[in-house]
Order: C-alpha cells, then sequence, then structure tokens
C-alpha cells in the first residue's frame, strides 16, 4: 500500500540520511526502482511529472500500474507516489486519482499567492493524510538558461511557507535541474544552513541530483536534506545501455528486437544507478 512521504522522511532527517525521490517513465523505471529499493531495504518516493504523467495515459494509470506492482512483486518497503512540481489543477487530480503525496510549485508566484494556495492544500492534504512538498526560490533549469549559478531562496520566505503545515520543503540554494554548466558555482551551503535554522525539523528537499558532487550531496544532507531527487541521471544511464546495444547490433541478433530484450539493459542500468544513489543517500537498510 502507498504511504504518505511524512513518517520516512521524518526519520530520514533524524537520522542523517536523505530518501530519494526517483522519477518514473513508464512500467520498465517503475518495476526496476521498486524492486531495487526492496532488494535494499530502503524506503522510496516515485516522483511523476505532470508531463510523464501524460505520457502515461493519465494520473489513474499511474496509480493503477503502482499499486498493481506493490502487491505483485511484494514490496514490504515503504514506497510514497508523489506529484513532482505540480500545479494547483495538477495537485487536485492527483489527489482525486489516489497518489499519496504531492509537491505544490508555487514557486513562480508572489509569495503572498504562493501562501494562499499552498494553505489550501495543507488542509485538503491533511485530510487525506497525504504529505504535501512546498517550494520557495525558483529551482531553473538548462532550458531556463541558467549559467553559474541557480537561484537561492529567501529563509523567512521558506520559514513563512513551512510554517503552513506543509511536510517536505524544496528551497532553491543554487541547484538546477538536468545538466549542471561547467561553470557552476555549487550550492550555496549558506543558503541551507540558514533556511535549516529558522525550519529546525522541517525535511528539506534537494531538487536537480543528477551531476552535483558526492562530496556536497552527503554535506547538504549533513545540513538537513532529506529528499533528493532524482531523474536526469536514471535517463542518461538508460539511454547509454539502449544505445550500446543496438550498437553492438544485438537488436539483429536471434530474437534481439523483443522489447522484453532490447530494455532490458536500459532496466539493468536504472537499477544499478538507483542502488548507487541509495548508498549514497544512506538510505539501505533504513526500511527493515
Ligand atoms: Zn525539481
Amino acid at each position: 500500500m502507498l504511504v504518505s512521504a511524512k513518517e520516512m522522511l521524518q526519520k530520514a532527517k533524524a537520522g542523517h540520511y536523505a530518501v530519494g525521490q526517483f522519477n518514473i517513465n513508464n512500467l520498465e523505471w517503475t518495476k526496476a526502482i521498486l524492486l531495487t529499493a526492496e532488494e535494499l531495504k530502503s524506503p522510496v518516493i516515485l516522483g511523476v511529472s505532470e508531463g510523464a504523467g501524460k505520457y502515461m495515459c493519465g494520473y489513474k494509470t499511474v496509480v493503477g500500474m503502482v499499486n498493481g506492482m506493490l502487491e505483485e512483486l511484494k514490496i514490504t518497503v515503504p514506497v510514497a507516489l508523489h506529484l513532482d512540481h505540480g500545479s494547483y489543477e495538477g495537485c487536485l487530480k492527483c489527489i482525486e486519482a489516489g497518489f499519496s503525496s504531492i509537491m505544490f510549485d508555487g514557486s513562480h508566484y508572489p509569495i503572498e499567492e504562493n501562501v494562499a494556495k499552498t494553505t489550501e492544500l495543507v488542509k485538503i492534504v491533511k485530510e487525506k493524510g497525504m504529505s504535501l512538498e512546498a517550494e520557495v526560490g525558483a529551482i531553473g533549469g538548462e532550458e531556463d538558461g541558467v549559467v553559474g549559478k541557480g537561484e537561492c531562496a529567501d529563509p523567512n520566505e521558506c520559514k513563512a511557507i513551512a510554517d503552513l503545515g506543509v511536510d517536505m520543503l524544496a528551497a532553491g540554494i543554487g541547484n538546477i535541474h538536468g545538466k549542471y554548466p561547467d561553470n557552476w558555482e555549487g550550492l550555496s551551503f549558506e543558503t541551507l544552513d540558514a533556511v535549516q535554522q529558522l525550519t529546525g525539523e522541517m525535511p528539506l528537499v534537494l531538487h536537480g541530483g543528477t551531476g552535483i558532487p558526492d562530496d556536497m550531496i552527503q554535506k547538504a544532507i549533513s545540513l538537513g536534506v532529506a529528499k533528493i531527487n532524482v531523474n536526469t541521471e536514471c535517463q542518461l544511464s538508460f539511454a547509454a545501455a539502449t544505445r550500446k546495444y543496438i550498437e553492438e547490433g544485438k537488436d539483429e541478433k536471434g530474437k534481439g528486437y523483443d522489447p522484453r530484450k532490447l530494455l532490458a539493459p536500459g532496466f539493468e542500468a536504472i537499477k544499478e544507478t538507483v542502488k548507487e544513489k541509495m548508498e549514497l543517500f544512506g538510505s539501505v537498510g533504513k526500511a527493515e
């Protein structure tokens, strides 16, 4: 059964490790992440962006697939199904469809509007026993033309949003989505520290986990990050493994064109990436 992310993240924050959010795109992705979490006895959060939700034929399809797998694969570790960067309307749809956690990305609204919409969602989510992530300080990506440095959130705005009763808070600390530019200046630990000082026990979320050096990830965890989002890295490892299979001509040998064979190397590559991240984040064995 799907669970809210609240308890697993509170445990992670208290235990000084982080739970990975791995974004899913299809059946192979979901199966690879769930099996790895179970093998490593790690709690896990499955992230679904609005775009990926559409691609997978809507949120109800996603909920059906994930719930089916939890049962058929006999998954025993805590699993949350989480909307990533949701719009207000997207959040309502996922609540309705049976997600166990949502992120409302109100970072592009003026802070007053972010507060108002987050307040409404806190009410609904609490009634349903779900968890809610809020964002302060937009986290951009290469496509937004971020060069050198991502945005840093205002710690006082973080405190204002944290006090509304959200369960986890994403704050921009110089991180960005996608691949980091060569001249990236690194994470702003000063900002992270200031945010944690004001928000106390609130689990903090680090978006854009792909390409942040391991030592920075570990330092971020020591400063209160309890959830780390990984998306691009699984895409890159899946693509590289699939490319290798085809370039080696394996799809043209025997029944190598069978999708169950063609997608197998990519599937294994996702499992390997998820395993590396769970080891780095310290979540292995935490669901025992
Ligand atoms: Zn993000």
